[in-house]
């Protein structure tokens, strides 16, 4: 039997002559394939000194740096399973995720433990893996209840890969703008991979900052990002039709992109970005076409091989999936992944929205979002939409708390300026009025996890009172 490691696949796709640059930093300075190769081989036999055996967890906490993917890598080809943890997580929540992961090696200075692992003797060849056996561990952000440890497997890992290397066109003249965090899949497995596939160099930044992300467009080719890495590059002057004239390719996704950030941002550089939808438990799931029409609003059409329904027999319904990628259940949690699987084997994937005719995916919201207003159900995101196209409105968010009449109460929390009544009557012009916000609260500015989701848990809980008194 041939090994389904994921380090063989992409290693595969390093460039043949390995003095080539992988990371490319800010300073100038570059770190080559053959550097990254040799980093991941050393780890990988360090790894499997300290008596770390096939499909043990071994734990990453740290900032982002070039030693940490070389962690990675060595993790993979040492066939552990690979745990990345948010660099902002506190003690208690760290207690949390060693008691239910149970690493066998934590590693919190991965250039460190790189250097440690110089003199140790290099691991050539990647121990061999099936195609089933769990590549890594992501811990769903989880805005509610306990995080749930999604497992991924060598062979959905590589899937995914293979299918957004092609989908997106990579290729090795491509240039990666990389300054999205690696503790998460977008820049872990969606950015990381495709740079690798194609043997391609990456702008490494640790961040997103703007001066060195417009530097970074000149040289690079492809950037993925959040929607806050678009809203904020528009909001930058030096953000111009020219200094992104060397790209060919903006990608977003994690969070929704307002169609008003994507008309403003064809405006100024006169390039549609392409937006893909995906999640933790199963990386890539929707996108948008490289060659054909991108549409705001839409995450465009399942990749390759994906089956994707809507559930529950209503034009609009909770996403089911079905695919090479699909993670192999939650972490130690049997019960868990009953629950969110059906009987024929598609992922409940939580998020409510529907299919057009032309088969593209629309995204209108989670369902735990779901609002129930006076019995009826208000999706946020279509309450949003109308909003964000008014006239004042920056962004919105839309959410739901308690009313002593409705049970719910639709409420917007705006950033903007603009008037409540006027705001209140153009969303009753438009939507069924029990969709539309009884209330408005203007805010300058939306809480947003790492990677750009707005918080509504916190938002419901913040204006739990709201209609608690009457104004
Ligand atoms: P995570 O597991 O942290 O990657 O979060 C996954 C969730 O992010 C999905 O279930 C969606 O709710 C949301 N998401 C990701 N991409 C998009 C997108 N393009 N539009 C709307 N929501 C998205």
């Amino acid at each position: 039997m041939t090994s389904a490691n994921l380090y063989e696949l992409l290693a595969a796709g390093f460039p043949a002559d390995r003095t080539k640059p992988c990371f490319l930093m800010s300073d100038g300075a570059a770190i080559s394939y053959g550097a990254l190769e040799a980093g991941a081989a050393q780890v990988a036999g360090r790894l499997i000194a300290l008596g770390v055996e096939p499909g043990d967890r071994v734990a990453l906490q740290a900032e982002k740096s070039a030693a940490a993917v070389m962690v990675y890598l060595g993790v993979l080809k040492a066939a552990a399973v690979f745990l990345p943890l948010n660099a902002a997580y506190t003690g208690p929540e760290i207690d949390y995720f060693k008691a239910d992961a149970e690493p066998r090696i934590f590693i919190t200075d991965p250039p460190a433990f790189v250097a440690e692992a110089n003199g140790a003797q290099p691991l050539d060849l990647a121990v061999p893996r099936a195609a089933a056996d769990l590549a890594a561990i992501i811990y769903t952000s989880g805005t509610t209840g306990r995080s749930k440890g999604a497992m991924l497997s060598h062979g959905a890992l590589a899937a995914n890969a293979i299918s957004l290397h092609a989908t997106w066109g990579f290729s090795a003249d491509d240039v990666l703008l990389h300054a999205l965090p690696i503790f998460h899949v977008h820049g872990l497995f969606v950015a990381l991979h495709c740079a690798f596939l194609s043997g391609a160099p990456m702008v490494w930044l640790p961040k997103f900052a703007d001066a060195e992300v417009l530097s970074g467009l000149a040289k690079a080719t492809v950037m993925m990002g959040v929607p806050t890495f678009y809203t904020r590059l528009l909001a930058n002057p030096g953000f111009t039709r020219e200094a992104a004239a060397h790209m060919r390719l903006f990608i977003s996704g994690s969070a929704p992109l307002l169609p008003s950030t994507f008309a403003e941002f064809e405006d100024r550089t006169g390039q549609r970005i392409l937006e893909r939808y995906g999640m933790s438990e199963a990386v890539i799931i929707t996108s948008n076409p490289l060659d054909g029409d991108r549409i705001a609003g839409s995450v465009g059409y399942p990749l390759p091989g994906v089956e994707l329904r809507v559930g529950g027999g209503e034009e609009t319904g909770v996403i089911e999936i079905r695919g090479p990628s699909v993670f192999s259940g939650y972490w130690r949690n049997p019960e868990k992944t009953r629950e969110e699987f059906t009987d024929d084997g598609f992922f409940v994937t939580g998020d409510v929205g529907h299919r057009d005719p032309d088969g593209r995916v629309w995204i209108s919201g989670r369902a735990k979002d779901l609002i129930i207003s006076g019995g009826y159900n208000v999706y946020p995101r279509e309450v949003e939409l109308v909003l964000d196209e008014l006239a004042g409105v920056v962004e919105s968010a839309v959410i739901g708390v308690p009313h002593p009449d409705f049970g719910e109460g639709v409420v917007a929390v705006v950033i903007g300026a603009a008037e409540e009544a006027a705001l209140i009557a153009a969303a009753r012009a438009q939507l069924a009025a029990y969709k539309a916000p009884k209330q408005v609260v203007f805010v300058d500015e939306l809480p947003r996890n790492a990677m750009g989701k707005v918080q509504k848990a916190l938002l419901r809980e913040r204006y739990a009172a709201l209609f608690a008194t009457p104004r």
